[in-house]
């Protein structure tokens, strides 16, 4: 059974250490080798600029990290896939895995729509508006003013729904989300649980998730143990949990992954790489029909994340 995955963060490292190699680093959580042996089928590439990057210096880093999606993620194998559409990811062949590009945050562009404009041409296909704290474009979701979007963050979903680019909810602020829910034409979140179950501020609370499922949006449930169990240790029962409890608020088929690795410090027991979700597919078909299943791990993602 394949899986898309909708958040990782490799460019990240390969961005800190230019010495990994993407094919089978020890260093990585999403290696190829990991894609392919577990079954993936689509993995997103998240482009996130560390706050200790000089302001000035953002933009760059941003460049730097599409560099090494195109120069040592995709090039030098070429049954790594470059997916901006529903229409490339349906032209996989069996062999083939598929890459997006995304951008988590918009520090990398200050208040220049110039700098959007560049990502979204470099194939840039989904943009989360902040990460934490707050930017040029909204407040994030520990920012404790707690604002939604600024004047030069509606003309940046704006330029997003002129791209058909997908809008990312997660990490923003509330208002920020409802802001969104209101303006954007292809909002999602990537990589976000449960509120209820989990009160981080990181997650969504259930007027957010069925928002998101009213308009036929998607979630992706993340594997970061402070956002499942509220603690550092969680297990794969807790990613069941969130997912169960999506499912009955009516997300169904609005519910898939976004793993977070190479984001965090900790991680999910038995779920410590890509390599291992295949243990997440066992526990999933205990509990849940083959279609259904078929659905969380890639369907309900394609079909509402890529709806370009
Ligand atoms: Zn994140």
């Amino acid at each position: 059974m394949y899986f898309f995955d909708a958040h990782c963060d490799v460019l990240y490292k390969m961005f800190l250490d230019p010495t990994i190699d993407f094919y089978h680093s020890d260093k990585l959580q999403v290696t190829l080798k990991g894609l392919e042996q577990s079954g993936a089928k689509i993995q997103s590439f998240a482009i996130y600029i560390p706050e200790t990057v000089h302001p000035d210096m953002r933009f760059h880093a941003s460049l730097k990290m599409v560099d090494i999606f195109y120069e040592k993620i995709l090039k030098p194998y070429p049954h790594l896939k470059l997916v901006q559409s529903q229409k490339d990811a349906a032209r996989l062949q069996a062999n083939e895995i598929g890459a997006i590009l995304t951008l988590e945050g918009c520090e990398a562009i200050g208040s220049d729509m110039v700098k959007l404009k560049t990502l979204l041409r470099l194939g840039v296909t989904s943009v989360g508006l902040t990460w934490n704290n707050a930017n040029a474009v909204a407040d994030g979701a520990l920012e404790p003013r707690g604002a939604g979007l600024s004047l030069f963050g509606r003309e940046v979903v704006d330029q997003l729904n002129k791209h058909h680019c997908l809008c990312d909810v997660s990490h923003l602020s509330e208002q920020g989300f409802w802001d969104v829910i209101e303006l954007a034409s292809l909002p999602y979140a990537s990589h976000s649980n449960a509120y209820t179950l989990c009160p981080h501020p990181r997650n969504l609370r259930d007027d957010q998730i069925k928002a998101l499922i009213e308009i036929n949006r998607v979630i992706g449930i993340t594997f970061v143990p402070e956002f499942l169990s509220g603690t550092t240790s969680a297990s794969i029962t807790d990613i069941v949990r969130h997912l169960d409890y999506i499912c009955a608020l009516g997300g169904e088929n609005h519910v898939g992954f976004g793993s977070d690795f190479d984001g965090t410090t900790h991680s999910v027991k038995d779920l410590q790489s890509i390599n291992h979700y295949p243990h997440l597919i066992d526990e999933l078909t205990k509990y849940y029909s083959s279609s259904q299943v078929e659905k969380f791990l890639y369907k309900n993602l394609i079909k509402r994340y890529a709806a370009r």
